[in-house]
């Protein structure tokens, strides 16, 4: 299936989508692509100002203010940075093998070389 990468004006997250889909979203919000969890939140402000009392284009600028205004991008990106930081020191380090031969092996993708450098940090 043909997919695109579309990147959300509010909060920057990107996802692959179908050509209609991404269509289909700017169409609803003029133009503009969102992301779901951003499309939720402005469903949301439509709601909480009440069904008619506000329009798809303000909601949508009243989101796109309030995450440009929250300090940093999802909290999650820090996160993530800190969980491949350790995954990739444990790859490197599990090249050895299993002190126990009835462990399963964890992670098949060990990317191949190396072994355990003895230092230095080159990616
Ligand atoms: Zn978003």
């Amino acid at each position: 299936m043909e997919v695109e990468a579309a990147k959300c004006e509010c909060c920057g997250f990107t996802e692959e989508c179908t050509p209609q889909y991404i269509a289909a979203v700017r169409e609803e919000y003029l133009g503009r692509w969102i992301c779901g969890l951003c499309a939720e939140a402005v469903g949301d402000e439509i709601r909480r100002a009440g069904a008619g009392e506000i329009t798809t284009a303000e909601a949508l600028d009243r989101h796109v203010a309030f995450a440009r205004a929250a300090p940093r991008a999802p909290a999650r990106a820090a996160e993530d940075d800190l969980v491949a930081a350790v995954a990739r020191l444990l790859r490197r380090c599990l090249d050895s093998p299993p002190a126990s031969p009835a462990a399963p092996p964890q992670g098949r993708k060990v990317a191949a070389g190396s072994g355990c450098p003895s230092g230095g940090e080159d990616d």
